[in-house]
């Protein structure tokens, strides 16, 4: 789960991870009533959404007076702001977080990640701060330092001491950026977060060396032990089709192609996506109904598939292990019954209760397609929603 800039800083300002003063904002009001609030003669307006890449989009202002706050919050309050990280068509901006202006120094980046090849927690560190890390990786790899790290003792001092060299901070500054480190890594371990990503970190020209940005997110397995966190969930950045989804446990994520996919099994909903890239058509969705799905929820499941506008045709993928067809065929005509299927749809269904599966989508006056193999299938969906 993801949450926004403010409310990461929140979560890491308990944890002594020093972070610039600042206020949530929701109309330009409440922005310059945050701004009064804040010591000082420069403020930052910061639209929140869950992205990253506001600034170069516009979507950070500084401002040197009240009026440039409300200008600069009116501008930003319901923008759709197009960074290269929400997608062509962007997000709405429905917060501010009115924060001080820092006398940066310089800009440094910060990472926590799980490792998977080492299974441990890594902290990376980098003196390019401010600019993408994928990019620092790509062009300049060398500039990235990383500490892996003991979960049975966590961080230790001198792994915080040995990267802060690493990444050029200010011997005067080093004692500090340590302590910063490690409260960081003990943020990111309590409240299981995923990611956490400072950058930039700065040191700044009165002493101070604190997070200008904080990205976190959490592990949704985890959030069961995390109500405080949990609350800071906001259903606006999520896709309303997937919040759907998650209310009937289905995993599903939306994509942006045009052939929706409704399949049992991660795998196999994986291998169905790539067979439908193979004959060139897009998925628009990756859908895992689960093993022992009911036909509430393949209904569901399907009702979520057609009210997706950009679906131009759908691919039904069985294989009944645990699953049976015809639950999944009683599921997709139901669903048919309640949104009137105006669009192909394709369906291979194989395994336990085939033919009583097959049978009761042909009895149902469906017009469906229906397919021998997976190939098969992909093929004909992609065919079908090309000449649509
Ligand atoms: P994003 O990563 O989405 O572009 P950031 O929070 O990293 O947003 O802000 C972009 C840039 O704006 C930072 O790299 C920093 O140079 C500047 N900035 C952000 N917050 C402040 C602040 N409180 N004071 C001064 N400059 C800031
Ligand atoms: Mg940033």
């Amino acid at each position: 789960m993801n949450v926004h800039e403010y409310q990461g800083k929140g979560v890491l300002k308990e944890y002594g991870v020093t972070v610039p003063n600042g206020y949530v904002a929701f109309t330009a009001d409440e922005a310059v009533e945050a701004a009064k609030k804040l010591e000082g003669d420069l403020w930052v307006v910061k639209a929140q959404i869950h992205a990253g890449g506001r600034g170069k989009a516009g979507g950070v202002k500084l401002a040197r007076s009240l009026e440039e706050v409300r200008a600069f919050a009116d501008e930003l309050l319901g923008k759709v702001l197009v960074t290269h990280q929400t997608g062509p068509e962007g997000k709405e901006v429905k917060r501010l977080l009115i924060e001080e202006g820092c006398p940066i120094d310089k800009e440094y980046y910060i990472g926590v990640v799980i490792d998977r090849s080492t299974e441990r927690v890594v902290m990376m560190g980098s003196e390019e701060g401010g600019t993408e890390i994928e990019e620092v990786a790509a062009k300049t790899p060398e500039k990235i330092f990383k500490e892996v790290i003991d979960p049975t003792v966590g961080m230790l001092p001198f792994q915080a001491r040995r990267l802060a060299y690493n990444i050029n901070i200010p011997q005067d500054k080093i004692n500090h950026a340590v302590k910063f480190m490690l409260s960081l890594y003990q943020a990111f371990v309590d409240k299981d977060c995923s990611l956490a990503e400072i950058n930039p970190l700065v040191t700044t020209k009165d002493g101070r060396v604190m997070a200008l940005d904080a990205k976190l997110n959490f592990d949704s397995n985890a959030l069961f032990r995390h109500k405080d966190i949990l609350e800071l969930r906001d259903l606006d950045e999520e896709d309303p089709k997937e919040i759907e989804a998650s209310k009937y446990d289905l995993n599903y994520i939306a994509l942006d192609g045009n052939i929706g996919c409704m399949v049992n099994g991660a795998g196999l909903a994986m291998a169905t996506m790539d067979i439908i890239k193979h004959y060139n058509g897009e998925p628009a969705n990756f859908l895992d109904v689960g093993g022992g799905a009911t036909e509430d929820k393949v209904r569901e499941a399907f009702k979520i598939i057609l009210s997706d506008e950009n679906v131009k045709g759908i691919f039904v993928n069985i294989f009944g292990g645990i699953m049976k067809c015809d639950v999944i065929a009683t599921g997709v005509v139901e669903a048919a019954k309640q949104i009137k299927l105006d669009r192909p749809l394709v369906v291979r269904l194989e395994g336990t209760n085939v033919e009583l599966g097959k049978k009761i989508l042909d009895e149902s006056g469906l017009d469906i397609v229906s397919a021998d193999s997976m190939a098969d299938g992909a093929e004909k969906i992609v065919e079908l929603v090309k000449n649509s």
